[in-house]
């Protein structure tokens, strides 16, 4: 069974900060659980044993007015305790009383444990479905696919700088009703004059276009969190948000969280520009065009709900000549995205084989010539 237990945590030499935690304690051994993607169970990592969890359902769609005014289902997250890294400032939220020891984005040790609060409670979440020796078989897969990274970086992808984080994210859905007006033209071609005067030329055929547009939108996704940050996200979606979990801590055991650091308003702006560039498509769509002189699209969202949602993502981190590199693996479909450090030395050898190549295309081409 669950049990909420208060936890001592070491701070650091300092006096002792009395948290309640989440830990779920083998019925074989009594260590602590942690969860396990492969099984989709919690897992001992002590005894091997494992234990069914109960399916937590379907997460809710909240309305937008609730988020901004935190009502009483959207509190902070008790028992979360947060750590910053005093490094690269990055913030993770650990849950099963347990010590952060090393950072996830830039592999440092320098992660201290704060008074912070852990902040908004999400209401969703999608659990890992593997585990982290796959992330690492996926980086490595990726890994050799980049040219120039060091052989070092491909051989040294190991559990030690590849760890699994809860990531927050914002999902929104929206029904919009767009009121329009502008102008678009489009290219024809005529001929024109007789005899030796006859010619083509081209015209525009501009009009004017108004209308009502609908449409309806559903998760809208935005990061929440500045270091794995929109276009991070983007390069590993999708992410199966419709299928999110109601939150619950047992699927967080064992794995880190990334603390929000964005606000919902912010988030929640940042999909409006999202959907209004979607929308301004879906109106010229319905039109034959190919020059747009302006559109002027007035908006209103109607209905509009969201979810906070904590999404799987394994991070990778690489030191290399004092720099960190991060990469990033889609704890669901095994998508990797990031960035590898580059070898001087393989640059150099395919610079020096272009340049061979152009060398001797010009011998060839001399060969040809002169002969
Ligand atoms: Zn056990
Ligand atoms: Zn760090």
């Amino acid at each position: 069974m669950q049990k909420q237990e208060e936890v001592y945590n070491e701070n650091g030499g300092e006096q002792p900060h009395k948290v309640g935690t989440v830990v779920v304690k083998c019925d074989g051994c009594g260590a602590n659980m942690v969860f396990n993607p492969d099984f989709q169970k919690l897992y001992c990592p002590h005894c091997g044993s494992l234990k069914d969890l109960k399916d937590a359902g379907i997460a809710d769609e909240r309305s937008l007015e609730s988020g901004f005014n935190l009502d009483c289902n959207y509190k902070e997250d008790e028992g979360a305790v947060v750590f910053r890294c005093t490094n690269c400032g990055a913030s993770v939220v650990i849950n099963d009383g347990k010590a952060a020891t090393v950072c996830p984005f830039c592999g440092t040790a320098h992660v201290q444990k704060t008074d912070e609060m852990a902040g908004l409670k999400p209401n969703g979440l999608i659990p890992f479905s593997f585990g982290v020796e796959k992330a690492i078989e996926f980086s490595k897969a990726w890994a050799k696919k980049r040219l120039f990274a060091p052989r070092k970086f491909k051989k040294n992808i190991n559990s030690e700088n590849v760890n699994g984080i809860y990531t927050p994210c914002f999902t929104f859905d929206s029904y919009t009703v767009s009121h329009y007006e502008g102008k678009i033209g489009k290219t024809h071609t005529r001929t024109v004059g007789s005899g030796k005067n006859r010619r083509t030329e081209t015209y525009v055929e501009w009009r004017h276009i108004s209308g009502t547009f609908y449409d309806n939108f559903d998760d809208i996704l935005v990061t929440a969190g500045s270091k794995f940050d929109q276009k991070k996200l983007d390069k590993i979606t999708p992410y199966d948000t419709n299928a999110s979990k109601k939150y619950e801590k047992k699927y967080m055991l064992g794995y880190m969280a990334y603390k929000y650091d964005a606000e919902l308003t912010d988030c929640w702006d940042y999909a409006k520009g999202k959907m209004d560039k979607l929308i301004e498509k879906g109106i010229l769509s319905q039109y034959v065009y190919d020059r747009v002189a302006y559109l002027n699209v007035s908006t209103t969202h109607e209905r509009v709900t969201f979810k906070y949602v904590m999404l799987p993502v394994y991070v990778g981190n690489y030191n290399y000549n004092k720099n960190v590199y991060n990469f990033y693996v889609n704890g669901n479909t095994g998508k990797v995205w990031g960035k590898t450090p580059k070898s001087p030395l393989k640059i150099a050898i395919a610079v020096l084989l272009g340049i061979a190549v152009v060398a001797g295309i010009i011998a060839l081409a001399a060969y040809a010539y002169l002969s």
